[in-house]
């Protein structure tokens, strides 16, 4: 069976290259020709020996995911839809600012975990991505800018695994893949500029801690355990205060000295001075250091089937005065690439809008938000429609 390349991290790739006599400094040439020069094709690899070239066209390929649609939003943000066969596709993103170019990476088709107001969340599980998978949105991507870009240099300087899919929940693929991304022969991404974002899986924080810690962010999304249950359903096994201590012993190993907590704003339902002051005291309360986390608050990105909307800009602005007078360092994410739907599930949503929709509306059912999570100062339905 022939082994697509983009699958290894660079011992797989030894393991695989010894299978045909090769050593390990051949792995590290032929490693450095897919990753940090783009090459697809075994002849374009000029210092490898023409025997070895032989082989590897009979037994390997070189093969990224087909691409479905790209869309470039007048603010430079990227967003490609990739086909992973079966009906399904994944969405990459690519953000650029001054100092960096960042791109949000998928780790599964779909998310099991489905919170309330994520559009991959309403979509269902379809299956985990490979290494192959989960790699080949960085080769295609670093590639593709070089060229767009027109320069040879490293063009992606940070990677967040905050695209579809929970990362912590196809941990077997995540972690190669993140060596991947780690290693000099490839991208060499530093552990700070790499970013696992997971919505609490507790046991896999640790593992991640103990075998390959990167930055850690944190989906939380609620002040109180009623109200993440809602929001996370995950939270159910996983409850906040099991959390926080997770994001403790992580924060023991990992390259950042605080862990991001990611805070979607959601108008009438997490947004109150009530739950910014609930926010406080559970961040002091778990308190070990001066600083241990920092807030990012984020716009929701409204989608028809979720029932909820964005919080206002003041009602935003209010809330991160709170954090941030009581010592909690917090910023307002900026909106990109609104004119492209770059939120993340927003394009397959759309795709699947428009094959699946009578299927999904009978399986149309409600959520009720629970009476002592209604906000006190905000007005708001009793109801929420969830398809
Ligand atoms: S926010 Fe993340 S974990 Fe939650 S449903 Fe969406 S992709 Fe899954």
């Amino acid at each position: 069976m022939t082994a697509n390349l983009l699958d290894f991290d660079l011992d797989g790739l030894a393991a695989f290259c010894e299978r045909f006599g090769e050593k390990r400094f051949r792995a590290t040439q032929l490693f450095r020709w897919i990753h940090q020069k783009g090459a697809a094709e075994f002849d374009e690899m000029s210092d490898l020996a023409k025997s070895l070239r032989e082989k590897l066209k009979t037994n390997a390929e070189i093969t990224a995911l087909p691409v479905l649609s790209e869309h470039i939003s007048s603010d430079g943000t990227i967003k490609w839809l990739f086909d992973v066969g079966g009906g399904n596709a994944i969405e990459t993103v690519f953000i650029p600012e001054e100092d960096r170019g960042t791109l949000c990476v998928s780790s599964q088709a779909g998310c099991a975990v489905a919170c309330r107001f994520c559009s991959t969340g309403h979509q269902g599980f379809s299956r985990n991505l490979t290494v192959a998978e989960i790699i080949s949105q960085l080769w295609f991507a670093e590639h593709f800018l070089r060229k767009h870009f027109g320069q040879s240099d490293r063009v992606i300087s940070n990677v967040v695994m905050m695209g579809m899919g929970e990362p912590l929940q196809n941990y077997s693929a995540l972690v190669p893949a993140l060596r991947v991304m780690l290693d000099d022969h490839a991208y060499g991404l530093s552990r700070r500029r790499v970013t696992v974002s997971t919505s609490g899986v507790v046991p896999m924080i640790d593992r991640l801690g103990q075998d390959c810690p990167v930055a850690l962010a944190v989906s939380l999304h609620a002040s109180n355990d009623a109200l993440r249950d809602e929001l996370v359903p995950l939270n159910k096994k996983y409850p906040i205060d099991e959390l926080m201590q997770a994001c403790k012993r992580y924060l023991e190993v990992a390259p950042r000295d605080f862990v991001t907590f990611e805070y979607c704003m959601l108008n009438g339902v997490n947004d109150t001075p009530v739950h910014a002051d609930e926010l406080v005291k559970l961040v002091h309360s778990h308190r070990t250091q001066r600083a241990w986390c920092k807030f990012n608050l984020i716009p929701f990105n409204p989608f028809p089937a979720s029932g909820l909307t964005r919080s206002s800009v003041a009602t935003t602005a209010a809330f991160a005065k709170i954090l941030n007078e009581s010592g909690i360092v917090t910023t307002i994410r900026k909106t990109r690439g609104d004119d492209i739907d770059a939120a993340c599930g927003q394009l397959v949503g759309d795709v699947r809008d428009r094959t699946d929709f009578h299927n999904r509306l009978s399986r149309r059912r409600v959520i009720t938000i629970s009476e002592e999570n209604r906000p006190t100062t905000v007005g708001k339905e009793g109801t929420v429609d969830d398809c």
